[in-house]
């Protein structure tokens, strides 16, 4: 009887093992063919419709049978100059660095604002890990290890192209509680929104880029506006010919935030003041 009950554990372990692999996602394409369709299916202007097979094509032919490391962004460009970047609107682009969470329930899929993962390329391989593997006799893809490279091309492009295309009032959401080994970072030059998203904004289009602050509630008060890497941010974009303007924890973003925490210290305002807190917000999005 113990014997038996060893052997099933074995199997069990073995089988958790197998389904956790750090190689590319199981059902890759599956999954991305799904997404595909659904976002056109969510999105009443994708009128021109895609083709989902054709893009999963042109998509894996940018990794597969290649080592995973020596992929660049001439391999992706035709993946995203089929897909198209095109419906970012007016207002509305939003960036972010260390502030993933925030940042999309802020932009609630596109209902506020639009990030990069509200976009079509975005929406369809988020979260999503692949890589390619070289063996002939396999569908190109490996599913058992991707190693960790230098550069991540896929996103590289993606940031690129998606601040090539912001106009109007852009934002960026930042973490001022962010700290790189032991340095507080706000904003880093290493960052894809350092290297490739505000070299890349377009002075001609963008009216200016409005820099939001926000602290993890329970977390250190590192940077504010006004200092540290946050004004490197700002002299930065002042160089590209871009104005600014920065808030530190606005009251749109503060009240989502707020509703996972309400006890927290930084709260309380909704338990005593909550007119006075939200007077700032008036109606619609900070816009100045
Ligand atoms: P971040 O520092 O929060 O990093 C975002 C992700 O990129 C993390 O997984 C991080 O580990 C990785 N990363 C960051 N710098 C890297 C580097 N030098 N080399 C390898 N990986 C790195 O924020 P960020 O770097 O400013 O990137 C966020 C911005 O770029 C957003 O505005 C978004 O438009 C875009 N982006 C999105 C994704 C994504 O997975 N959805 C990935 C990269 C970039």
């Amino acid at each position: 009887m113990a014997l038996k009950i060893a052997l099933w554990l074995l199997v069990v372990l073995a089988s958790l093992h197998s389904t956790s692999s750090l190689g590319s996602d199981r059902h890759l394409k599956e999954i991305v063919l799904g997404r595909c369709w659904d976002f056109q299916r969510q999105k009443v202007y994708a009128v021109n419709a895609k083709n989902c097979s054709q893009l999963w094509e042109t998509f894996s032919k940018a990794f597969a049978y290649k080592d995973p490391c020596a992929t660049n962004f001439s391999d992706y460009e035709p993946f995203f100059d089929e897909v198209g970047m095109d419906i970012v609107k007016m207002n509305k682009s939003l960036f972010w660095s260390g502030t993933y969470k925030e940042a999309h329930m802020y932009s609630d899929f596109d209902f506020r604002l639009t990030t990069l993962e509200d976009t079509m390329a975005g929406w369809m391989m988020n979260n999503l890990t692949w890589c390619g593997s070289q063996n002939k006799s396999s569908d190109g893809i490996n599913y058992t290890s991707c190693p960790s490279c230098d550069d991540w091309p896929f996103w590289g492009l993606a940031s690129k192209r998606f601040a090539e295309k912001a106009n109007g009032i852009v934002r960026v959401l930042v973490n001022g509680s962010r700290s790189i080994n032991g340095t507080p970072a706000a904003y880093s030059k290493k960052s894809f929104f350092g290297r490739l998203e505000l070299p890349n904004l377009n002075k001609s289009k963008v009216i200016k880029l409005l820099i939001l602050v926000v602290h993890n509630i329970g977390g250190p008060v590192l940077e504010v506006c006004g200092n540290g890497s946050i004004k490197e941010m700002e002299n930065d974009a002042k160089k590209r010919g871009i104005q600014t303007t920065c808030h530190d924890n606005p009251a749109e973003i503060q009240h989502l935030l707020c509703a996972d925490f309400p006890n927290s210290r930084e709260c309380q305002f909704l338990a005593s003041g909550a007119r006075n807190a939200t007077k700032s917000v008036s109606c619609g999005l900070l816009t100045y």
